[in-house]
């Protein structure tokens, strides 16, 4: 048995079925019988005919009184059956399938399973699926439901995923360590992959779905401990100077710091003297002050002799951290710099050289810097903004261009803080949760779009009074192109028809750096009063005057994607408002609006978030640099994810490079391909 063979060699699967199940990313057998049922129907308990209740799923064991009847309707043909129990008769109706004229013996016992209706004391069954008494392929049983797509039926898909546990069920290689098995009370692989799929009773699922969802987390757990492992805690790191005082340069801030900041550098400062690397995530809201920190930092590993390098996800963000930079660091003699793709050759290659004979100390960018040619003089510290952007691949990469730094990831995302722990085993947490003083609140409307005009009214009074706006357009589909005319489009309705008298200006993604950088410029100086964007503002900057942010078809938006967008405004002195445009009646929609308007705290937003869409999006591969869960669900799971990690890390504690634990290696590497390097 080989489970990396390519779907199309397992039985029922022809030409086109395999183009159907690519579809559904399953291309090996492997792939296949990993591809969990979304929902189960128990179809095994009969009912008596008598006590059928309307509406209900039922399974109804019974003989044919007749031969199907067929009629003919406008549209599409109707067949009818007529059966019997001991306790009453039933009328069953299907639609279009003609075949069934001669599928049924006059009186011989069939069992059914589909909808009830009852109808003027007649009892109907709906377009029911059926078995020979004496077979169970449609009935008879517990039925996995699979997510998927209209094209591919439920009974095919069946069909192929039984051929499929057929020829891996009791050939499947134990994934697990024994030990684990017994400690955590876990199935044993062969019979969980049958069980998941075909139970025979719903206590088996559970047994089963326990045992899958423990091990795609004890995987994860087991990969980034390992990781943090091999890159930080054999190696000796910088012991930066404990006679540079963070609280020095904290005294030259225009503000005192919040408690929490306070905090968090504490943290930070007992890390950067300890001769262990830190490797350490400081999470805050948008606008907890999050750069203050990062600079404290930067100030110490300085002025303790070494280099920074501060990454950013877009250039606009790394200008303006450069800027903020600069204005606090330029009169201590610290001297930043920017790099970011676009600018000349030449320009790049003076900048390259200043910094690697150290003429200069903070070096701050976008992916940039990790290319090749960015060499440092002597790297002490890296700090990179708004980590859920760059990978964990990326993160590694720009570390090694020193020997060991210190590593502070910065991270707009609240995510609840248990659930960081976890998600970020390799790191240590910091939490800004305070934010500074004097903030308002901003007031957040949920509009449907039908009163737009009142918006666009109300966006008007705010302008005249000096103001200036956002409006996001909708997120469009991951595709550039669409995203370009969204952003064009919008631009037309606002600058001819709606505010023909403002200036009003687009930016997006596809723009050249420097192109944005100059209309970000223009938007901060106000020579612009409305800003069209895609979503390339989601990330920190930083426009006081703005106090207006609206979000057209807020409901595409996930709520920590909304959260983000509306830290943009409330940055000033000025009473700031979001405005969420949306459309459809969905309860998830109406419920998702709500939340954004009763609060700001991200912490909160965000648990509700992963309450509402599980943890599937959210922590989605994109975002984190994490494989997806295919079984577990974060949000559920939490007690099993808390002992997988208990688990992950009493093995790596005996087995730090997991020499004796080979499978180990094996299933790692498989969950993450490539995407982790341990
Ligand atoms: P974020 O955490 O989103 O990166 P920033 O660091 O950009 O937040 O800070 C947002 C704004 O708040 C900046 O203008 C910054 O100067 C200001 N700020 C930061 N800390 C404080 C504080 N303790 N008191 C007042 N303002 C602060
Ligand atoms: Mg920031």
């Amino acid at each position: 048995m080989d489970l990396a063979k390519d779907v199309k060699y397992i039985k029922g699967v022809g030409p086109n079925r395999v183009k159907l199940l690519n579809k559904l990313k399953i291309y090996t057998l492997k792939d296949l019988i990993t591809y969990y049922p979304r929902d189960y129907e128990d179809r095994s308990k009969p009912k008596n005919i008598c006590d059928c209740v309307d509406e209900e799923e039922t399974t109804i064991e019974a003989v044919a009184c007749g031969k199907v009847v067929e009629t003919r309707l406008p549209r599409k043909t109707m067949q009818k059956l007529l059966i019997r129990d001991e306790t009453g008769t039933a009328i069953i109706t299907w639609f279009n399938q003609t075949y069934l004229k001669s599928k049924f013996e006059i009186g011989k016992k069939y069992r059914f399973y589909g909808k009830i209706n009852l109808k003027y004391g007649k009892i109907e069954l709906t377009s029911p699926v059926f078995d020979e008494i004496d077979k169970k392929n449609n009935t008879g049983r517990i039925i996995p439901i699979y997510p998927l797509t209209y094209q591919l039926t439920q009974t095919t898909l069946r069909k192929i995923m039984e051929n499929g546990i057929k020829e891996v069920a009791g050939n499947l290689k134990e994934s697990l360590p024994n030990e684990i098995l017994k400690e955590y009370n876990l199935q044993d692989i062969n019979k969980a992959i049958v069980d998941i799929h075909f139970p025979k009773k719903l206590e088996d699922f559970e047994t089963a779905r326990y045992r899958l969802v423990f091990e795609e987390l004890f995987s994860t757990q087991l990969a980034l401990l390992a990781l943090k492992n091999k890159t930080y805690n054999e190696e000796i790191g910088i012991e930066f100077d404990k006679n540079v005082h963070i609280s020095d340069v904290i005294m030259k801030f225009p503000f005192n710091l919040t408690n929490a900041q306070r905090r968090v550098l504490e943290e930070i400062e007992k890390d950067m003297e300890s001769r262990k690397p830190m490797n350490r995530l400081l999470q805050g809201d948008v606008g907890s002050g999050k750069t203050a920190v990062a600079m404290c930092a930067a100030y110490k590993a300085v002025k303790s002799g070494y280099q920074v390098a501060v990454m950013a996800p877009t250039a606009i963000l790394a200008t303006q951290h450069l800027e903020n930079f600069k204005g606090m660091l330029d009169d201590l003699d610290i001297k930043s710099e920017l790099l970011i793709s676009g600018i000349s050759k030449k320009k790049k290659e003076e900048l390259l050289e200043r910094l690697r004979n150290g003429e200069r100390d903070i070096l701050i960018g976008t992916h940039a810097l990790i290319e090749e040619n960015v060499e440092f003089k002597k790297l002490g510290l890296v700090v990179t903004d708004e980590q859920h952007r760059f990978g964990v691949k990326q993160r590694t990469k720009i570390a090694e261009k020193g020997k060991n730094p210190d590593v502070l990831v910065m991270s707009a995302t609240p995510i609840p803080r248990t659930l960081a722990l976890i998600l970020y085993g390799d790191l240590d947490i910091s939490i800004i949760d305070e934010l500074p003083p004097n903030r308002k609140k901003i007031e957040t409307f949920a509009v449907s779009k039908k009163l737009e005009q009142r918006v666009d009214a109300f966006i008007k009074k705010q302008i005249e009074q000096g103001r200036q706006a956002y409006i996001v357009c909708p997120l469009v589909e991951e595709n550039e192109e669409m995203d370009l005319k969204s952003v064009e489009e919008l631009y037309e309705k606002y600058q001819k028809e709606i505010f023909p008298e403002y200036r009003v200006t687009y930016i997006h993604g596809k723009m050249k750096p420097k192109e944005k950088d100059q209309i970000m410029l223009d938007f901060k100086n106000h020579k612009i009063d409305i800003l069209i964007s895609t979503t390339v503002i989601e990330v920190g900057v930083d426009v006081p005057n703005s106090n207006i942010m609206v979000i057209e078809d807020a409901q595409r938006f996930g709520l920590a994607a909304l959260h983000q967008l509306r830290g943009r405004v409330g940055r000033g002195e000025y009473q700031s408002y979001c405005i969420l445009k949306y459309e459809g009646k969905g309860e998830n929609v109406r419920k998702r609006m709500e939340i954004m308007c009763k609060t700001n705290d991200g912490f909160v937003i965000s648990e509700k978030d992963l309450e509402l869409r599980g943890s599937g999006d959210f922590f989605g591969t994109m975002q984190h640099g994490l494989p997806e869960f295919k079984i577990a669900n974060l949000f559920e799971d939490m007690d099993i994810l808390k002992k997988a990690q208990r688990a992950a890390q009493n093995i790596l504690l005996e087995d730090p490079k997991l020499e004796n634990h080979k499978e180990l290696l094996v299933l790692i590497d498989d969950k993450f391909h490539n995407r982790i390097e341990i």
